[in-house]
């Protein structure tokens, strides 16, 4: 597959970008070949192929050359802190970092922070937030079911991805400040060479996807 000249750009498996990664695709007029399950799909009328990745291992991925482009979410590139330049915003998978607290508790603002032990799978990224904001407190590192922290004890706020706010409501917490408003985004390998025929490919693609992205607005 590394040698068919294709450009290779990865892709969520199977998750919340999935779909809308496949679509923009789509209405670039990129004919995808039949997948099922495969890791690799090649398109039939440009020189491209998908990798169909976890999204966490896609910074890290297109940092390393596997592929030269990757999409992801910003909340997920700015956790790995992978090495690689942001090309475009995508304007799907909108979502908000946040912090959240018990419902009877009140945080007046950013400094009441100060002191409290926050759990998230967010770490560099609540590490940065509250350093920026000079804030001193514990993040507790967590890699799922975060919302069941504060009852558990193990914490007293959380840092996570709020969309409807159900999961909280079940957990009695609320949302409070704003941590990261996030969005799908194109990334791209740092050394791509510029007049490579990789980046000619790449070229056109996005070209194609501006497109869409104007037609969409
Ligand atoms: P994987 O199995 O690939 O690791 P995952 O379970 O870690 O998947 P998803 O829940 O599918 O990840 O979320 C993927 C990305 O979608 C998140 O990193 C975020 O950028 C975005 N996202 C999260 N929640 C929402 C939401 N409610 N609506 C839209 N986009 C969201
Ligand atoms: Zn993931």
């Amino acid at each position: 597959m590394s040698n068919n000249g294709n450009l290779k750009l990865a892709i969520q498996k199977s998750g919340r970008l999935s779909e809308n990664s496949l679509q923009l695709l789509k209405n670039c007029n990129l004919d995808i070949e039949k997948f099922n399950d495969r890791l690799v799909v090649s398109i039939r009328n440009f020189k491209l192929d998908l990798l169909f990745l976890r999204d966490d291992d896609i910074p890290e991925y297109v940092q390393d050359g596997v592929a030269e482009l990757g999409i992801v979410g910003q909340d997920v590139l700015y956790e790995t802190k992978a090495d690689v330049k942001v090309v475009k915003k995508l304007g799907f998978g909108r979502c908000s970092l946040r912090i959240a607290i018990p419902e009877n508790d009140d945080l007046r603002d950013i400094e009441d922070l100060n002191g409290k032990r926050i759990a998230t799978s967010f770490p560099n990224i609540l590490r940065d937030f509250l350093k920026q904001n000079k804030i001193d407190a514990k993040i507790v590192n967590i890699s799922g079911s975060v919302e069941a922290a504060p009852s558990l004890g193990i914490a007293d706020y959380i840092c996570d991805l709020v969309s409807t706010g159900n999961t909280l409501k079940l957990n009695k917490l609320k949302s409070s400040i704003s941590v990261l408003e996030s969005e799908a985004v194109l990334i791209k390998n740092k050394n791509l060479k510029n007049h490579s025929d990789k980046y000619q490919i790449f070229l056109k693609l996005l070209s194609r996807i501006e497109s869409v992205l104007n037609a969409n607005n």
